[in-house]
């Protein structure tokens, strides 16, 4: 099938190709059936790939490279100041990371043989999608996955727009970098995005609305972020709302409430982001939204209320995270194709990529105990950690929350440079039930904050 054909029937049609889409086409193709994805950009690898995760981790790579440059005054090595050329940068993230994803990915539904469509697509009805990309064409399907993900939320109540009011999908362009930067929300973007301009060369002010930076995280883990951050930003203003911008010259003004206005020459809103649910025809479907946040009502196997239609990823609501599109596209596919699979995990790992990073997954203490779980908690500190000190970084911390009764562990938090990595094990630890002394009693490699896990495990046997 070439693209741009009319195509007839397929088993399965796919409607937006991020991470949650590629992933839930592969499957389906692996699985033998005829498969289709529509995305209006032409191309696979959706906001993960050319919007979020992937251009956003190369900047703060760069971003660290320059903050341990920074740190190794300190051990005797100075490099000098940094001279940044955003040209080359931009076209090393654009070109260098992420074209040769989006063509890794090309060459995978290549040789799985899934068809990618160009165009934006609606239901006419439950087995029929309408798609206007370069020509009009209509699929008739015997299921369909919606895929379609997430977009930024507007501010609420300011309706400036203006090219120095950006979104992520901006700000990641790297325009240029602003002498002083606003950053609107303490949560996931606002941090990562807010550290590349401040370790660039912005002074970055923070306003966030709730009384800490990425609420409902485990404040043990937040604590020594928010005290690097308090150092790198000009400015952070917890409680706080913006209730107004104003374009002035060259300048935005913001009203930052209970203060002075003040002057930026850019903005950054990262006040969450909503499903995007909206001019698909669900309504010609059976498919319903959630009461809050018009997010896909589905069951754990990706079901929607309408037989022949599934959905997977952010329009399913949160976790908004690619690893969790990943994983429910490929339940989906396996779903309809008459496998018994289940979204039934335990753990879906977060990773804040921030300096320090921030990892965790499964309970939290507290969310132990609101379910009146009696837990044993443990908090190894980096400050104890051989491979920490090699690295200059005592500022980490291990937490392990394990069930009393049964020594199982239920949660693991980290803060520390490479939490990311290291929240893996944990994970498995969490999905497969291990045991506190499972952990204790298993060899990890020395010097390696790995240790630090075991350690914390070992805290708590007493
Ligand atoms: P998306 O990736 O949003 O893909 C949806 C696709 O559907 C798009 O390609 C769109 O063009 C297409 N589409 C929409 N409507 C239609 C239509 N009507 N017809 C045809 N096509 C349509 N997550 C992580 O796990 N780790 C990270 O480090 C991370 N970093 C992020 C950084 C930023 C700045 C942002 C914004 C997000 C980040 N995320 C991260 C979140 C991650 O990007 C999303 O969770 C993930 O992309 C969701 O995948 P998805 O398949 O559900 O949807
Ligand atoms: P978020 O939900 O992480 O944070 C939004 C923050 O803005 C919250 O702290 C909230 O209290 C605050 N806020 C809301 N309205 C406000 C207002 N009017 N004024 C001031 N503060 C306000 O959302 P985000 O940072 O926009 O990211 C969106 C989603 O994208 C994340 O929830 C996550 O699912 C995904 N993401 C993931 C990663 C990652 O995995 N590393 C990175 C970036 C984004």
């Amino acid at each position: 099938m070439v693209m741009g054909d009319l195509v007839d029937e397929v088993d399965v049609a796919v409607v937006g190709g991020g991470p949650g889409g590629y992933s839930a086409a592969f499957r389906c193709a692996e699985l033998g059936l005829e498969t289709v994805v529509i995305d209006a950009d032409r191309r696979l690898g959706g906001a993960c790939l050319f919007e979020g995760c992937i251009p956003s981790k190369a900047l703060l790579h760069v971003a660290a490279v320059v903050s341990e440059a920074e740190r190794a005054k300190e051990w005797g090595v100075d490099f000098g100041e940094p001279r940044i050329s955003l040209d080359p940068l931009r076209k090393w993230k654009q070109e260098r990371v992420v074209g040769k994803l989006a063509r890794g990915l090309a060459g995978v539904a290549k040789s799985k043989g899934v068809t990618v469509i160009g165009g934006r697509a609606a239901f006419e009805d439950s087995s029929t999608l309408r798609i206007e990309g370069e020509t009009l064409q209509k699929i008739r399907f015997k299921h369909a996955i919606v895929a379609t993900g997430s977009e930024p939320s507007p501010l609420p109540g300011v309706a400036l727009r203006s090219d120095r009011v950006m979104d992520s999908t901006a700000a990641l362009e790297l325009p240029d970098i602003p002498e002083r930067l606003l950053v609107i929300g303490g949560g996931y973007i606002g941090l990562e995005l807010g550290t590349v301009y401040a370790t660039l060369g912005s002074r970055v002010t923070l306003v966030e609305m709730t009384d800490g930076l990425l609420p409902g995280v485990d404040r043990d883990l937040v604590q020594p972020l928010q005290r690097r951050i308090e150092k790198l930003f000009a400015a952070v203003h917890l409680r706080t709302k913006v209730t107004g911008l104003r374009e002035t010259g060259d300048r935005i003004e913001a009203a930052l409430e209970g203060q002075e206005p003040q002057a930026f020459d850019r903005v950054l809103v990262a006040v969450g982001r909503r499903a995007r649910s909206g001019s698909l025809g669900l309504e010609a479907t059976g498919v319903r939204l959630t009461d809050r946040g018009g997010f896909i009502r589905i069951d754990e196997r990706g079901r929607t209320d309408d037989p022949h239609v599934y959905a997977v990823g952010d329009v399913t609501g949160e976790p908004m995270l690619a690893h969790r599109a990943m994983r429910q596209g490929k339940v989906a596919a396996e779903a309809l194709a008459g496998q018994p699979a289940a979204f039934d995990n335990v753990a879906i790992p977060a990773v804040v990529f921030t300096d320090p990073e921030i990892a965790w997954c499964g309970l939290s203490e507290a969310q132990a105990k609101s379910q009146g779980m009696e837990t044993k908690v443990s908090k190894f500190q980096w400050a104890a950690s051989g491979r920490a000190a090699t690295i200059g970084r005592a500022d980490g911390l291990t937490k392990l929350v394990a069930e009393a009764a049964s020594g199982r562990v239920v949660g693991v938090g980290i803060v520390g440079p490479g939490a990311g990595e290291l929240i893996a094990e944990a994970t498995l630890a969490v999905e497969t039930a291990a045991l506190v002394e499972d952990i204790a009693a298993t060899i990890h490699a020395h010097p390696t904050l790995s240790e630090t896990l075991m350690e914390a495990a070992e805290n708590l046997l007493g």
